[in-house]
């Protein structure tokens, strides 16, 4: 006879589109770092819903905040105003140091709509002829599963089987700003980038990459944008993983955290000479900026401003990642990563990513793994040292009994 989670995972696959791989666990619960699953048993999640989950399970702040606002108005549309718009959107761009916000749902949306107000500043403020607008994007890049993000992917996996693609995409590798400087011409508009690549593997580029694209993008007229949708809302340690390099660029892209792991928010932010070209009519979206979503995402920013999450990720980020370096030569051949983000790549004669995540869910330790030999661990910034400690005790363990 088969267990409740067999049931349950047999059930998914006979009707839920087959377009993730799940570890085989079923979860019903969490609280914080832990979750439980249908069968009662315990895991320590570190995985954290690819960084939406920065503040942990239910956090009591998110979820009165979201309990308050169901009890008085979840939509209203944007056809009228709601009062928990404003607060949002001024929190939210004082944290940024940015002057406006234009909220959206995913992440997706959120790089969609940075792709269309760069386009639309190109027209309008740079004076690119109409149409030819370029925006330059880096190798390994992942942005979301729109087409027109799809199409700029260069995973055969995100992209094979699903053109034709929008054109005004420019790839360059990255990491390399002087790629990035050959490839600008007075049509560009834009260089889109991820501060750290984390869906790649958690990739931490050149320490003078960022400052020397701000240069560049600067000098030549061109929007720096960057997708702090995993990388920021205190997973590195800062703010916003650029913090690192002292660099600010001309808008940031969010989403993850910024709901919570309550309710999909994202948000492009800017200043605004920058999205005050995006006028009545020109884009929305139904729920983007909607009550329940403006007032999580405003618990969301109270939270980020006192700057707790933040020290906590950059505190025990170290002990992560000196805890990982330590697995270095014994199965790891390779830890890249900030903060509480960390890139491991496994001796791919040993195991695949995949096997390790299979021995840690045994091991009651939730990780998810990328691109064959890597997996990636991002807990909650609510981990506790003695949590890290398990479960990086638990990677040793796995891999010496391979
Ligand atoms: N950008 C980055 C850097 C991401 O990591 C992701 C999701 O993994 C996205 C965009 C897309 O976000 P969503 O899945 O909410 O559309």
């Amino acid at each position: 006879t088969r267990t409740h989670s067999e049931q349950q995972i047999a059930l998914a696959e006979e009707h839920g589109a087959h377009n993730y791989h799940p570890l085989p666990v079923v979860i019903t619960d969490g609280l914080g770092t832990r979750v439980t699953d249908v069968e009662g048993r315990g895991y320590l999640d570190f995985l954290a819903g690819y960084s939406a989950l920065n503040f942990g399970h239910r956090h009591p702040g998110l979820i009165a905040a979201a309990h308050a606002q169901l009890d008085r108005v979840t939509l209203t549309s944007r056809a009228f105003h709601h009062d928990r718009f404003a607060p949002f959107c001024a929190g939210l761009a004082a944290l940024a140091g940015k002057d406006m916000v234009l909220p959206m749902n995913t992440g997706a949306e959120a790089v969609e709509t940075g792709i269309k107000v760069a386009r639309k500043w190109g027209y309008e403020v740079k004076g690119v002829p109409e149409g030819r607008a370029t925006i330059i994007v880096a190798g390994g890049n992942f942005h979301g599963r729109t087409t027109t993000i799809v199409g700029f992917s260069d995973d055969p996996d995100a992209r094979d089987g699903f053109g034709p693609f929008a054109p005004g995409f420019v790839t360059v590798p990255y990491g390399d700003s002087a790629a990035v400087a050959a490839a600008i011409d007075e049509t560009t508009v834009a260089v889109l980038v991820e501060p750290i690549q984390g869906e790649a593997g958690v990739l931490v580029p050149p320490t003078a990459y960022l400052p020397e694209l701000r240069q560049l993008c600067t000098g030549a007229d061109v929007l720096l944008i960057l997708d702090e949708i995993q990388s920021g809302l205190g997973r590195t340690g800062a703010t916003f993983a650029a913090e690192h390099s002292g660099v600010v660029p001309d808008m940031y892209l969010l989403g993850k955290a910024l709901g919570g792991g309550v309710v999909p928010v994202s948000a492009v932010v800017a200043d605004r000479d920058v999205l005050g070209v995006i006028k009545p009519g020109q884009h929305g979206s139904t729920f983007g900026g909607n009550p329940l979503a403006s007032a999580v995402g405003n618990a969301v920013v109270d939270l980020l401003r006192t700057g707790e999450f933040q020290e906590r990720a950059r505190v025990l980020g170290e002990v992560l990642h000196s805890e990982l370096s330590a697995l270095l030569g014994h199965g790891v051949v390779a830890v890249r990563g900030r903060g509480l983000w960390a890139g491991v790549d496994i001796d791919p004669d040993l195991a695949t990513g995949r096997q390790i995540s299979e021995d840690l869910l045994a091991e009651g330790i939730l990780v998810k793994d990328t691109h064959g030999s890597t997996i990636r661990l991002a807990p909650p910034l609510v981990v506790t040292e003695e949590e890290i400690r398990e479960a990086v005790g638990a990677l040793g363990r796995v891999l010496a009994a391979r």
